[in-house]
């Protein structure tokens, strides 16, 4: 019994140095997060199976479906797409099986059909809201408008008080970078639209999770940065000014603050020129 037990153990060894990055956390009562690396999920287990969220990737899909298979023993009925970003979206298709539903925003499926996307294509799409109901548990989705992605939405479980956004609201650290493909005033909307619904926790799809006023805190900055840029572009300044002299020094405490404040200032300049076309205007 030596032998097979010598293998068993190596398996199981390469097994979990492989899965290295993933994990699996409890936020609230049925409600779990489901991590890969810097990339979040949720999702909900009840008695008539599991509702999902983001895959995340081929890989990371795989390790879910064996671990949620070993903790859980419910099957997966439900997975739902928070928008149209592969590496949010990927992996789909290892929970594609007879009876599991895939939901999406309308543009978001629109998006991944149009760009032949390699996950699942949802089978299910709503425009502005959809409520699912599985062994007791509410699942409410919610489109706010354009943020960034196609088909961006909430992901509301109100009887738990978590609330799981991805991409649009970033807590505890700095938007990304240059902001790629943010709509800035978008963003700002949107969250505003988060701050009227009931929640305790918000599961952010990178980075922290928070309460509200971990969220009020990061529209405060979105405001600001955006004010502060706009101001600095009505009154002619370039690019190069605008990033030497704004500082927003209150959100000194967000991660990559230092690092990433000249890239969001470039975004919400290149936003303003792309949606709002600022440079035609007349002196
Ligand atoms: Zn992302």
């Amino acid at each position: 019994m030596k032998g097979p037990l010598i293998l068993f153990l190596l398996l199981l060894s390469l097994t979990s140095a492989h899965a290295g990055s993933f994990s699996i956390t409890q936020l609230k009562d049925n409600i779990y997060k489901f991590s890969n690396g810097t990339h979040h999920s949720v999702f909900a287990v009840t008695e008539e199976g599991i509702a999902l969220t983001d895959p995340l990737s081929r890989e990371a899909a795989i390790w879910l479906k064996q671990a949620l298979k070993t903790r859980f023993a419910q099957p997966v009925r439900y997975v739902i797409y928070s928008h149209n970003h592969p590496a949010h979206v990927y992996g789909g298709e290892i929970f594609a099986e007879p009876g599991v539903s895939f939901i999406a925003h309308r543009w978001a499926r629109d998006d991944l059909l149009a760009t032949k996307a390699d996950t699942q294509i949802p089978n299910l799409v709503f425009n502005d809201e959809m409520s699912l109901y599985l062994g007791g548990t509410q699942i409410d989705l919610r489109y706010h408008g354009p943020n960034n992605g196609k088909g961006s939405i909430s992901i509301n479980f109100p009887q738990q008080g978590v609330l799981h956004v991805v991409d649009w609201v970033v807590l505890g650290r700095m938007p990304y970078k240059n902001l790629p493909g943010y709509d800035i005033r978008g963003m700002i909307n949107s969250t505003r639209d988060v701050l009227e619904m009931n929640f305790d926790i918000l599961v952010g799809g990178h980075a922290d999770s928070g309460d509200k006023d971990d969220v009020r805190f990061y529209l405060s900055y979105l405001e600001q940065l955006h004010a502060a840029v706009l101001e600095g572009m009505l009154e002619g300044k370039s690019l190069k000014t605008l990033q030497q002299q704004i500082r927003l020094d209150q959100f000194q405490s967000l991660k990559m603050y230092e690092a990433w404040l000249p890239l969001n200032i470039e975004g919400v300049y290149h936003d303003l020129l792309d949606q709002s076309y600022l440079h035609l205007r007349s002196e």
